[in-house]
């Protein structure tokens, strides 16, 4: 990968090796702003891809530019793999929502400030927000430039690999597809996702996201309504998935499971299974 790499004016793009959902295999960090900048998704645990990183913002600084904040989407080890050690070696303060907060750990010597809804970020091209849209996690954050109409996604989309809506760790699909029609009503120009190449198309692909989430969505109560006729009774989430998936490969159903718990969450709290 070439790196760092130009997106426009007032983005570049880092992107680091990370432990991540195959078949990603790489966190994307943006820098925002034209002189002072806010640093999105110190992501890596790998020394090498650290120390890269650090040359990288260094450099920022280096150019007349000034790191005024880090920014952290969420919680995922493959966006906050390095948050406390990033922080603390620009001595710039972590941004990040409450919830995120509660979930990350090393930040010890980091100076924190929660963002929510609508607050700006520190940068001196003006219009950047922070937008609050839970879903793929509880404290999710994307930045957001009405200006430039350009979103940066964090997790909400990925181009080239899937999005996993996880039950156990904060996921909810009720708010996941909320958000996803809500950033579609924004109508951006640029979408700016952790992983994969930046998406010149946002609306056909958030508007593909909803499609495919509604699809699968009524596949899976289609698949419980059928396996409970069959069994006579209320169906485990593992009688359903092989019916749910068909379409899905073996060695991906482990994600699977996730998306029907999360899918099959929402199906009952709307009394549709
Ligand atoms: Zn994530």
């Amino acid at each position: 990968m070439t790196r760092p790499r130009a997106i426009t004016s007032a983005v570049e793009l880092f992107g680091v090796r990370t432990p991540t959902l195959p078949p990603a295999t790489t966190t994307n960090s943006w820098a925002l702003g034209r002189r002072d900048l806010v640093l999105v998704e110190p992501s890596t645990p790998f020394d090498d891809e650290r120390a890269a990183w650090l040359a990288w913002a260094r450099g920022l600084s280096a150019s007349g530019r000034r790191v005024r904040a880090i920014l952290l989407t969420h919680h995922h080890p493959d966006h906050a793999g390095a948050a406390g050690p990033f922080a603390r070696a620009l001595e710039v303060p972590l941004l990040l929502h409450r919830e995120t907060r509660a979930r990350v750990r090393d930040l010890d010597g980091v100076e924190v400030r929660t963002l929510d809804e609508g607050d700006a970020l520190p940068v001196d091209d003006g219009g950047w927000t922070a937008l609050h849209t839970p879903g793929h996690a509880p404290g999710h954050l994307c930045a957001w430039s009405e200006d430039s109409r350009t979103l940066v996604a964090g997790d909400m989309v990925a181009n080239g690999s899937t999005i996993v809506v996880p039950p156990d760790d904060g996921g909810d699909m009720t708010d996941y597809l909320a958000q996803l029609r809500r950033l579609a009503a924004l109508a951006p120009t640029l979408l700016l996702p952790a992983h994969g190449a930046p998406i010149d198309a946002p609306l056909e692909v958030l508007a593909h996201y909803v499609a495919h989430r509604e699809k699968r969505e009524q596949k899976i109560a289609d698949a419980h309504a059928q396996r409970t006729r069959e069994l006579g009774r209320t169906p485990t989430r593992a009688e359903v998935l092989p019916l749910a998936y068909d379409d899905t490969p073996m060695h991906l159903w482990p994600f699977a499971l996730m998306s029907l718990e999360a899918h099959l969450r929402k199906l009952e709290r709307e009394g549709r299974v």
